[in-house]
């Protein structure tokens, strides 16, 4: 594991938490490098004794991807508290981006309903 400090004074991104969100925002980060041909440093300083714990679990451990809703006029109702604030993200990142952004990379998923509820149905890794 490496100090923080050594991270700090030898990274140019740090990211703090080997999460969903940390490790996405990391690989966007390295994406967005390689592709201006940047040479970025990026450190990930992680807590805990493995990253994405939390995501191992998640879903009963077959991991709940995103919604299979498209429409991101129709996605934000599933947010009665958060409508609002979520049309501009949904706008520029919704879940068929975030279905191609795993097919991308190889990771294939599968639709599947949601039990009991008014949901949408899912998408999984598993
Ligand atoms: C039982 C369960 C089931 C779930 N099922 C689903 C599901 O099916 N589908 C779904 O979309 N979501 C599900 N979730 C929610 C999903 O797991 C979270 O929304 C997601 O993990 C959040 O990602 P995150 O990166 O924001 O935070 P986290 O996954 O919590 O990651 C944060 C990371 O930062 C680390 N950290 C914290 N503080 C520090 C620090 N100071 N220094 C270094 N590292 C630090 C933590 O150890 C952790 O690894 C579920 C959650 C649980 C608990």
């Amino acid at each position: 594991m490496i100090n923080p400090s050594v991270a700090y004074q030898n990274s140019d991104v740090i990211v703090v938490g080997a999460g969903a969100a940390g490790l996405f925002g990391a690989i966007a980060c390295a994406e967005a490098a390689v592709a201006n041909s940047l040479p970025l440093r990026i450190h990930i300083l992680e807590a805990g004794r493995e990253p994405l714990t939390k995501v191992r679990i998640s879903g009963g451990g077959r991991c709940n991807v995103t919604h299979a809703c498209f429409d991101a006029a129709v996605l934000v109702n599933q947010y009665p508290r958060g409508n609002k604030a979520l049309r501009g993200p949904f706008s520029r990142f919704q879940p068929q981006d975030t279905v191609a952004w795993f097919e991308q990379r190889g990771v294939r998923l599968k639709l599947r309903p949601m039990a009991a509820c008014s949901q949408q149905p899912t998408i999984r890794a598993r």
